[in-house]
């Protein structure tokens, strides 16, 4: 039989008048699943085990502000090239856990226990999906921060505010740590979405974690193998990292683009969320271009799971190809 598009339009229909399955005795249905698999993903980095455990994801409406220098309209067709709904943006969270074999690091928090109530368990997935990965948040030696938006800080505490790694030294970057804890840049920070970004930091850091945390510096190692790399603009202390073991590399960009369909993909577009929209174009220009010249792989926190992928130049900007899902570590 050829297979046409009126036969494919027709099958659904045609199948559910055949004369065969109506013939058929009934038969108990299946209940539906209402749950995702507990998402994450393992890879190796040489000897280093990385897991990427999925946070869950954000819906919203898209508007003209989003982007500050690209149209709607732009947007949408943006979009619309990647498969996707027009005037809706998806956001996806994935921070890592990395066992380098001597020590286990969680690299961003997600949303934290807050959101996964407030989001109907759309998103602050972050600590059931680590527990179901094997993980036992108490034996987590160091956790690494790479900014201080609240997708990657919420999650150092639980919901009723106690320590969600009690035993794990907490490093930020030691430039964000100093801007977002002067009182005088949170004095000139604008009303709005910039004095929440400094409240919720501080409530955080100061009050949750009464400034336990260790600040690094860019150019060296925070943990075995995993080397913090500046990576400014998106915030002042904004840091991305090269993983490393033997021969195995990878770049783990942090927030450099937000998802790849439309940050990669247009680097020039400066999204609302980036603090310095220019310093955080040259940034993600010079990544990308790093990641082209050297075939360097690339984990995005915001990409979609498991956001694992390479880079290859596309006209103006950035195409980035998923890694294929590999059923053995
Ligand atoms: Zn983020």
């Amino acid at each position: 039989m050829e297979l046409t598009r009126r036969h494919a339009l027709a099958g659904a229909a045609a199948i559910a008048a055949s004369p065969l399955l109506l013939s058929m005795p009934a038969k108990a249905a299946a209940p539906m699943a209402d749950k995702q698999a507990p998402s994450f993903y393992r890879y190796k980095v040489g000897d280093i085990q990385v897991t990427v455990v999925s946070d869950g994801k954000t819906v919203f409406p898209l508007t003209d502000s989003f982007i500050t220098n690209a149209k709607l309209d732009e947007v949408n067709a943006a979009l619309e090239k990647a498969f996707l709904p027009k005037d809706t943006f998806t956001i996806y969270y994935a921070p890592l856990v990395i066992n380098t074999g001597g020590k286990l690091v969680v690299l961003d928090t997600g949303t934290g226990a807050a959101a996964n109530v407030s989001s109907k368990g759309a998103n602050g997935l972050f600590g059931a999906n680590m527990v179901a990965a094997g993980f036992d948040p108490k034996a987590v030696d160091m956790v690494v921060i790479s900014h201080f938006h609240g997708d990657h800080i919420n999650g150092l505490l639980n919901a009723d505010n106690t320590l969600a790694y009690p035993n794990a030294e907490v490093l930020v970057p030691a430039t964000e740590w100093k801007f977002f804890m002067d009182d005088g840049e949170m004095s000139r920070a604008p009303e709005g979405r910039m004095q929440t970004v400094f409240k919720n930091a501080r409530r955080v850091l100061e009050a949750g974690l009464k400034k336990k945390v260790t600040p690094y510096e860019w150019g060296k190692e925070v943990a075995p193998g995993l080397l913090a790399v500046e990576s400014i603009g998106h915030t002042p202390g904004h840091t991305s990292y090269v993983l490393s073991s033997g021969s195995g590399k990878v770049f783990i960009q942090s927030d450099v683009t937000n998802i790849p369909y439309l940050f990669a993909a247009n680097p020039g577009w400066h999204a609302f969320f980036d603090q310095d929209a220019d310093m955080a174009e040259k940034s993600r220009r010079r990544v990308y271009d790093m990641m082209v010249a050297d075939k360097l792989m690339v984990q995005g926190f915001h990409y979609p799971f498991p956001g694992l992928g390479n880079v290859e130049k596309d006209g103006g900007g950035y195409r980035v190809v998923p890694a294929p899902w590999n059923p053995v570590i």
